[in-house]
């Protein structure tokens, strides 16, 4: 309630998931304009090309849609398989808890390995389940590559290596929404078969663009699959692809531009650098938890995150006081616990838009906070020790050079 003004006034400045860059916002700026005119499919041929880059991709084939993540994993199903079909997945968080709901509504066969949360994939439990998949019986394997809700990170490269060394034909459906252009992400290189991400997220956007990107047999698969699709069809994509009209319908010119500029800073800056970038702030701020004396969620050091870290509170605390009073008294979003690990974790997003010096800043902010809540952790010990890492490890800015 309240008056609008003034709730408006108060939220300045509290973001999240990322911070949108001025040049991303200015980029968005803009009236609207006829995207069947003779000059917009110059500018979306690029775009739909450029986009690729992100998911280290040369084959693929990329799909700009308005909506989301969830969009994007109800488009990478619907597309590639036929109700009944079987799917091999795992819950290890929040999100993998949402989308196999998703699989289980859409009618297909879904077997889920449920892992403890903060795990990520056993690749010689996965190596089992698939060598005894002897009638090759599941159609896709479905993985959250960063499961945002734990802060773990699974082995794409690694489960490739493994469905190629038994010769297992499933699809490789990946959610990559908290890591594409955060995370090194090889979608050729891994034979991954559908990648999809959401524009609010690694790319800095507002919330509004699921972005995919499907290999060769994910586009041959397309043309068998039986399952319903209407709004989320590649099929009319691609034939917009062909006559050069690009979009079935009306894009979000607003949101293609604010995607132009997003993909131009990442180019500038280099996507290398920039997934460089977010491993120092993964590094840096699990540094910080470590000096807090705190545990991360996430349960062993390969599965660690750059693009979130999951902090796991004393019991006696409720993490969502933390994350309450972190955006009540210094305005600082912090992620609250989901699902099995409410009130038991808080996160800290290091993903997009983000240099040291801010992270530095939410450090100390968390420092504070934990202190109020009763988590009586040094004051500076965490901003040291992830100052002390970035202080070493930062290179200079390559454009002042
Ligand atoms: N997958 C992951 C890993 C996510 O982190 C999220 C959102 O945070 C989603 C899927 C869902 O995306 P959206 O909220 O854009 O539908």
């Amino acid at each position: 309630g309240g008056r609008s003004g003034e709730v408006e006034k108060g939220r300045e400045g509290s973001r999240g998931p990322t911070n949108i860059p001025e040049r991303v916002m200015q980029a968005m700026n803009r009236n609207n304009e006829d995207h069947r005119s003779p000059a917009f499919p110059v500018f979306s041929k690029a775009l739909i090309s450029d986009v690729k880059r992100l998911f280290k991709s040369t084959k693929g084939t990329c799909f700009i849609i308005p909506t989301t993540g969830s969009g994007g994993w109800e488009s990478a199903l619907t597309n590639t398989l036929s109700p009944g079909d079987k799917i091999l997945t795992y819950r290890l968080g929040q999100f993998s808890h949402l989308w196999i709901g998703r699989m289980t509504r859409l009618n297909f066969e879904v077997e889920v390995v449920d892992l403890e949360w903060g795990s990520g994939v056993d690749l010689e439990q996965f190596r089992s389940k698939i060598s005894a998949d002897r009638s090759h019986s599941f159609k896709a394997v479905c993985i959250v590559h960063n499961e945002t809700s734990t802060a773990v990170t699974n082995d794409i490269g690694g489960m490739r290596r493994i469905l190629d060394s038994v010769g297992h034909p499933a699809l490789l459906l990946v959610d990559a929404v908290s890591s594409i252009a955060g995370l090194d992400f090889r979608m050729d290189e891994w034979k991954v078969d559908v990648a999809l991400t959401g524009s609010q997220k690694a790319l800095s956007m507002p919330c509004g663009l699921g972005i995919l990107c499907a290999s060769p047999k994910a586009l041959e698969a397309a043309k068998s699959a039986k399952s319903l699709r209407v709004f989320f069809d590649w099929g009319d994509y691609l034939s917009a692809y062909k006559s050069g009209t690009y979009w079935p319908y009306t894009p979000s010119i607003q949101l293609l531009y604010g995607l132009r500029a997003a993909l131009d800073m990442i180019f500038e800056e280099g996507l290398d650098c920039v997934i460089a970038r977010h491993h120092r702030f993964g590094e840096a701020t699990r540094l910080a938890v470590k000096a807090w004396g705190l545990k991360l969620c996430t349960t062993n050091p390969m599965w660690y995150s750059d693009t979130v870290t999951s902090v796991l509170v004393p019991q006696h605390i409720d993490s969502g006081d933390v994350v309450k009073l972190a955006w009540k008294k210094y305005n600082l979003s912090l992620g609250v616990g989901l699902g099995d690990i409410a009130g038991k974790a808080f996160r800290i997003g290091h993903i997009g838009h983000l240099n040291e010096l801010q992270l530095l800043g939410a450090l100390a902010g968390v420092e504070l906070v934990l202190n109020e809540v009763g988590v009586k952790v040094p004051l500076g010990s965490g901003v040291v020790a992830a100052g002390t890492y970035l202080s070493k490890s930062t290179p200079l800015i390559v454009s002042r050079l």
